[in-house]
């Protein structure tokens, strides 16, 4: 597998999905939400979280941890956000995952890595682009930083409800989870990069 840093250049260009939704439909509870879409979300929309939970959003778990996720309507099974002319409604602010397709994540003790999910993107002429413009985060390098962080706190959370072996736990730090990373709101006016280090000092006295 070619593992690339976001400088790198790879074959994901797809003349912006032109007549092609395909991502956006029948995704099931796969596109998972991290806190930062969470604070994008609640910018577009103006929603907290538990108004993205009345249409827009699902509950997922995995590996004993909960997680929200996009959820597919149930008349279209398409996301929420995807418009009658089938383009995504909230582009500019769309999840990190919709963002990253066809590729995908690898984290090691290096840090993050990008790979070519090669068969997964329907357009066979994708042309060669910048990961980095390709993905179109503000202030990638302090985003980044917050991916790994946030995957080694959910894999450290993973492992710990492993070795407890506990109902009482597990439900514990998924409500902790939850209430800390996704109820509460964010403001969206402060720098979100801040107030999820300030969560995380908060969660890390629970684990
Ligand atoms: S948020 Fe936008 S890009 Fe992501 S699945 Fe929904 S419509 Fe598609
Ligand atoms: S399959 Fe490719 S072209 Fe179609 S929506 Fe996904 S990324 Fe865009």
């Amino acid at each position: 597998m070619v593992l690339y840093q976001s400088n790198d250049m790879a074959k994901v260009g797809c003349n912006n999905c032109k007549g092609c939704s395909s991502c956006c439909r029948g995704m099931g509870q796969s596109i998972l939400l991290d806190p930062y879409d969470i604070y994008q979300l609640q910018t577009v929309t103006g929603e907290n979280f538990v108004g993205l939970m009345q249409d827009k959003v699902d509950i997922h778990v995995e590996n004993g941890i909960i997680l929200p996720a996009l959820k597919m309507q149930p008349d279209t099974d398409a996301c929420g956000f995807l418009s009658k002319e089938d383009r995504c409604s909230i582009h500019t602010y769309r999840p990190g995952l919709c963002r990253l397709f066809p590729l995908g994540r690898n984290y090691d003790e290096s840090g993050l890595q990008y790979f070519l999910l090669e068969d997964a993107c329907h357009i066979k002429t994708r042309t060669k682009l910048k990961i980095k413009k390709w993905l179109d985060v503000p202030a990638l390098a302090r985003y980044e930083k917050f991916l790994v962080t946030w995957h080694d706190l959910r894999k450290q959370i993973m492992n710990r409800i492993a070795d407890q072996q506990s109902d009482t736990y597990t439900q514990m730090i998924n409500v902790k989870l939850l209430e800390l990373f996704y109820q509460k709101p964010y403001d969206t006016g402060l720098d979100f990069y801040q107030q999820f280090e300030e969560r995380i000092a908060a969660i890390s006295a629970v684990i």
